[in-house]
């Protein structure tokens, strides 16, 4: 673990042009007092990061971290689990080095949220207040969506796996019994979801067990969409490194999915069955559970918020980042919960010192990884316009598709070297 002295730290990340951006002098914010109480539902990619950030830039500023889990599982990454790459623990974090920033870490489920009191309400009953509440639960599933389709049937029979952990490894062990000839299906859920590359990177990692190890099976991507992200990409690399074995059915030739059959491992469309060995069913999806008992949601399931300070447009004090938000043009990834998570962080900081927010700016790169020795990305930079975050043009890019080897493998390297980062800023 790297530790930096807080000047460091700051000089580091551009905290001091930060700070004195917003006219806040390094040495006032050291003194104990506390400035305010800030909550922090959810401890993965947006949640980790604000609360440790809040602290760095003030430590004045007390932070309470509300995480079900004593671990967290990264995402990013677990796809590779399905072809027996790393392994999950490689993947796996615990809170001790945000306890070290001063955050106070609480594994308890956060049930209820009273924006009027502002108090947050735990499972085990305990009644917590706060100035400000930042919420970062990530997704729900839209579980009546696809009939059938429950939450016993996802964790015992066709899992979604997009939470990673326990279905991660349920999928990567049903692909392992699996015999040679078997039909893999995996269904991708129409947009807004979570991580738009991830369910055709998945596709190729899943082609590349079975081509090292059953090389008579097939992988059918059974989507309700006519599009996805980085496709020409990746229709490109599938076929290079796997040939026929990975086939894409598009939304408008019966690619979506409404009813399952689990017993006989059957998907059902509107006009063709799948009768599937495998099948990884990724519903559609919403924001997390407390999302919608705090009152967070419009009627699309997201949360409208104002896209500079991510402050939700429904409650006041209370903030919205990560997969949960509606944030413009910004994907719902890590990176992109990470650089939301920091904005917001500023936000508080600069209200709770009585100063206006400074002028965001936001980031997003997605690796994804088709083959070893192959990776491709997608990157964007992001301004505050009209009341929304969009695109900037020209400040980011895709991978060429007449990348060189070199470039490809290059992009592998960096795909690890973002996981190393990323995760050592949240959780180090
Ligand atoms: P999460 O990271 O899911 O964190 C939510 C946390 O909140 C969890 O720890 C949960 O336990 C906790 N929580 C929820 N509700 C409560 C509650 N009521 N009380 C207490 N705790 C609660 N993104 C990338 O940038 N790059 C990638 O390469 C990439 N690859 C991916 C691959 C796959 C297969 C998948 C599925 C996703 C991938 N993503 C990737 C997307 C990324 O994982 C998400 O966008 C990111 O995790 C969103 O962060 P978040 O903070 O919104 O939610």
């Amino acid at each position: 673990m790297t530790h930096y002295s807080r000047r460091e730290f700051l000089r580091k990340t551009g905290g001091i042009a930060l700070l004195s951006a917003w006219g806040l002098p390094l040495g006032a914010t050291t003194s104990t007092k506390t400035k305010g109480r800030v909550i922090v539902i959810g401890g993965g990619y947006g949640g980790a990061i604000t609360a440790k950030y809040i602290r760095l830039a003030d430590p004045g500023i007390q932070v309470t971290l509300i995480e079900r889990d004593k671990h967290f599982i990264s995402c990013p990454l677990s796809n590779e689990i399905l072809s027996g790459e790393p392994d999950i623990e490689s993947l796996t974090f615990g809170y001790d080095g945000l306890r070290q920033h001063g955050v106070q870490v609480i594994h308890a489920e956060a049930r209820t949220i009273d924006p009027v009191k502002k108090t947050v309400i735990t499972a085990d009953q305990k009644i917590l207040p706060y100035d400000k509440l930042v919420v970062s639960p990530g997704v729900d599933f839209q579980w009546d969506a696809i009939e059938n389709y429950t939450p016993e049937v996802a964790d015992t029979q066709m899992p979604h796996a997009w939470q990673a952990g326990p279905q991660t490894l349920l999928l990567r062990q049903q692909l392992v019994n699996m015999a040679d000839g078997g039909l893999v299906c995996i269904t991708a859920p129409p947009n807004p979801f979570r991580c738009p590359p991830g369910p055709y990177e998945r596709a190729a990692q899943i082609a590349h067990y079975l081509r090292r190890h059953k090389p008579k099976s097939k992988v059918l991507i059974l989507d309700s969409k006519y599009a996805f992200s980085k496709k020409a990409l990746f229709t490109h690399g599938w076929q290079v490194h796997y040939g026929d074995m990975i086939e894409w059915v598009p939304g408008a030739e019966d690619g979506r999915i409404e009813e399952i059959d689990p017993e006989n491992g059957v998907l059902i469309g509107d006009v063709d069955e799948f009768k599937a060995d495998v099948a990884n069913v990724i519903p559609p999806q919403k924001a997390g559970a407390i999302a919608f008992t705090a009152g967070l949601t419009d009627e699309s399931g997201w949360c409208p918020i104002n896209q500079r300070t991510f402050e939700s447009s429904l409650h006041q004090n209370i903030y919205v980042i990560g997969d949960a938000c509606i944030a413009g043009e910004m994907p719902k990834s890590g990176y992109a919960a990470n650089s939301q998570g920091k904005v917001c962080a500023a936000a508080i900081v600069a209200e709770l010192n009585g100063m206006d927010s400074p002028e965001p700016s936001y980031v997003n790169t997605c690796y994804s990884i088709i083959a070893p020795g192959h990776g491709i990305s997608v990157a964007d930079v992001y301004r505050f316009e009209e009341n929304q975050i969009t695109s900037v043009p020209g400040a980011g890019g895709l991978s060429s598709l007449g990348a060189s080897k070199r470039d490809q493998e290059l992009e592998v390297g960096y795909a690890y070297g973002w996981l190393k980062n990323i995760t050592s800023d949240m959780f180090g």
